[in-house]
């Protein structure tokens, strides 16, 4: 028990530390440290040759595979982890960084012009088996346009997102939650999931990370599972995440990894 409880804690400490610093920049000699007395398989080596904290892989879930919104279900305790707005180096990739360490996957609503800045970021996100989702061309607020403009930005985006990561969009998510039924059901035409929000992290608001990790358990707390909403293209955002994974996998909670099923169409349904 005791020497559990001592490898727990020397686990946590690694994974706290992680949360204070880039993950550019890992303390080797923590890190060395540390892996040298858990399980090596453990570790992972990064690219300039540090370890980061070994991964127990205990915050992985189920992988839900969905064809549209209604398979979009949660048991209890499961989440599901949403970034907006990037992709961005210098954060982006310390998010990836984050999910590849705790063995999890996310989904990346990306804008479409961040997604033409920084392709091979975005074909990466996609490369590592994360959901891959557009957040429009130019963030625009769809429910200030008409429904031709609007459909159009929705076009040009998933098309954006779908040339730089090379695999095609199935999920969608409206700028500032701003939908209408109509556009709703112009994105499921489109073999695109509308992910709504359950959990919203305001991780783009000025606070500390600390504060983002303290509201966004405590909304969780009081559903019990949820769609969290997080943005990748904020420091605050990728520093808190080592330490909001730590809470989610201390409190017994799983990361959902989404797989798109295109719907049957009804003509195959009618030959089988
Ligand atoms: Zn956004």
């Amino acid at each position: 028990m005791h020497r559990f409880a001592l490898l727990s804690g020397l686990i946590l400490s690694a994974a706290a530390l992680a949360g204070c610093q880039s993950t550019k920049h890992p303390a080797p000699d923590t890190m060395i440290k540390t892996s040298s007395i858990v399980a090596p398989e453990g570790s992972q080596t990064t690219e300039n040759g540090g370890t980061l904290p070994p991964i127990s892989h205990r915050l992985a879930g189920r992988t839900l595979t969905i064809a549209s919104i209604h398979d979009l279900r949660l048991q209890d305790k499961e989440v599901i982890l949403s970034f907006d707005d990037g992709p961005i180096p210098g954060r982006t990739d310390r998010v990836l960084a984050t999910l590849n360490q705790f063995g999890v996957k996310g989904a990346f609503m990306m804008v479409g012009e961040m997604a033409e800045l920084h392709p091979e970021l975005a074909r990466r996100v996609a490369m590592e088996g994360n959901a891959i989702g557009s957040h429009t061309f130019r963030h625009e607020n769809l429910a200030a346009l008409t429904f031709d403009v609007a459909m159009k930005e929705i076009t040009r985006g998933e098309a954006a997102v779908t040339k730089a990561t090379g695999v095609d969009v199935n999920f969608f998510r409206f700028p500032y939650l701003a939908d209408s039924q109509k556009l709703r059901s112009a994105v499921a035409m489109r073999d695109m999931v509308v992910m709504d929000v359950d959990v919203d992290s305001k991780d783009y608001f000025n606070t500390s990370p600390a504060a983002i990790t303290k509201r966004t358990m405590d909304l969780l707390h009081k559903r019990g599972r949820g769609i969290i909403l997080m943005h990748d293209i904020h420091n605050r955002t990728a520093t808190m995440l080592p330490t909001l994974l730590s809470r989610l996998e201390a409190e017994g909670y799983k990361v959902v990894t989404l797989q798109f099923k295109k719907p049957t169409a009804p003509a195959e349904m009618a030959s089988l």
